[in-house]
């Protein structure tokens, strides 16, 4: 099953095939991921970082950052179809796309949906330009699947809303200056409404903290990937709260349908890449000849293959414009539980080896030791696998409700 292209969509994969023709930095080859990401361990040394902000440069120029945004914040209001080009392309030319992290990813999506045309013209030129990095502050100590009890207070004080509570396992917060919370607004109210959606500073014009005391949290992996966050007292105007006081909670699900279905059209490209690295591993080692390794990568493949046809179907929905259905907790289900095992048989393949760590300095792990390690927190972030079949169990099989105790 291809992608079958009209007459406009092969145009456009033309233009993008000739842009990176003539574009392609070699020294970018094969790299996914920007100098400086959370868990990434390799010297990036001065001349590729300079590259990355050439290409990042040159992406801006051409609007493909952020490009399925609309043409009046910076971006080229590409469909689901013609950003699914676009993946496939830089894929193929194994050129890296810009992203913009959660910004992109969950906060520009929620702000086109809810925002006003104000907070769309001013938050998401700024994601665009690389100049506002966003982190979640969703979960709490006592309150992750369920998020809607979190406790974190928003006072509203003249045209601004001061912030008060802890979060937790705030991935990548070291690195970002803006912070997407959820708070409680209305105490009174019961718990699904009464929240607040607010893009929080974190730090104030002078370079001095808002008022959030960030603690970073060591992973398993030896990376300090997350942090959680005292926040006493911090300050955003009224106007980064995004849907209005107290309707947070739509918001959020915005945000989260985002995080758990909008890689679902091409995530089935990293995985494939990723797999067929695997069988390299296996032939250079000879591994390719021992049978439970053989099921194993044939069991990989046919379920990258599933996915990819999954993102086919997906494409076919939005194309013609059908409303989505519990696609995002099936996607998040199936990657996250796919790729959980891929790390153990990673981990099977290499033997002994996967047990000793490379030498050099800090906690430093190899490629497969990351993707093993880092998938088990994959089935948790985002919502849990359990979470997800809860989701399944009421959309899909029309279920009634589980039980949940109000931890309030
Ligand atoms: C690597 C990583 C990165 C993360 N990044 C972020 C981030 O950037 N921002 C952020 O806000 N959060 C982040 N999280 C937190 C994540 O969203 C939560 O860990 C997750 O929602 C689960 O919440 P919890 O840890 O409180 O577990 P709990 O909610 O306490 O769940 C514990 C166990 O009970 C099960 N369970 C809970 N409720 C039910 C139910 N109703 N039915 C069946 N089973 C249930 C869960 O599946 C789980 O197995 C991250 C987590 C990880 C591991």
């Amino acid at each position: 099953m291809e992608l079958e292209l009209d007459k406009g969509l092969r145009s456009f994969q033309d233009e993008i095939r000739t842009f990176l023709a003539e574009h392609r930095m070699d020294e970018l080859a094969g790299v996914n991921v920007e100098p400086g990401y959370a868990g990434q361990q390799e010297d990036w040394g001065d001349d590729r970082a300079d590259a990355w902000r050439r290409w990042e440069a040159d992406l801006t120029e051409h609007r493909l950052i952020c490009p399925q945004w609309p043409e009046e914040v910076g971006g080229r209001g590409l469909s689901g179809m013609e950003m699914s080009v676009l993946n496939e392309e830089f894929h193929r030319a194994a050129m890296p796309r810009v992203l913009r992290g959660m910004g992109e990813s969950l906060v520009g999506p929620s702000v086109i949906v809810q925002g006003t045309d104000e907070q769309r013209a001013w938050f998401l030129p700024r994601i665009i330009a690389g100049l506002d990095r966003y982190c979640q502050g969703f979960s709490e100590p006592d309150h992750g699947s369920d998020l809607a009890a979190v406790e974190t207070r928003g006072v509203v004080d003249g045209d601004e809303i001061v912030i008060t509570g802890q979060k937790v396992w705030t991935s990548g917060a070291h690195q970002a200056n803006v912070m997407f919370v959820l708070c409680r607004t209305d105490p009174d109210a019961p718990k699904h409404r009464g929240l607040s959606y607010v893009l929080v500073p974190m730090r104030l014009p002078d370079g001095s903290s808002n008022g959030i005391d960030l603690q970073p949290l060591r992973q398993m992996s030896g990376a300090s990937g997350f942090c959680q966050e005292i926040i006493d007292g911090a300050r955003a105007p009224l106007f980064n709260v995004i849907g209005g006081i107290d309707n947070g909670w739509r918001v959020a699900m915005t945000t989260l349908g985002n995080e758990r279905g909008g890689r679902a059209t091409t995530q089935h490209l990293r995985y494939e890449r990723e797999l067929w690295e695997l069988v390299d591993k296996a032939q250079s080692t000879g591994r390719h000849e021992d049978p439970l390794v053989r099921q194993d990568l044939a069991w990989a493949y046919t379920h990258v293959q599933l996915m990819r046809y999954a993102g086919l179907r997906l494409l076919a929905n939005l194309a013609a414009e059908r409303e989505p259905g519990p696609e995002a907790s099936i996607n998040k289900l199936f990657w996250s539980e796919y790729h959980k095992r891929f790390g153990n048989i990673a981990m099977n393949l290499l033997g002994a080896e996967a047990m000793i760590r490379p030498d050099g300095p800090g906690y430093r792990t190899s490629h497969w030791q990351q993707v093993f390690l880092m998938s088990r927190a994959e089935t948790i972030f985002s919502g849990t696998s359990e979470i997800q079949r809860n989701i399944v169990a009421e959309r899909a099989l029309g279920l009634p409700k589980g039980p949940v105790a109000d931890s309030r």
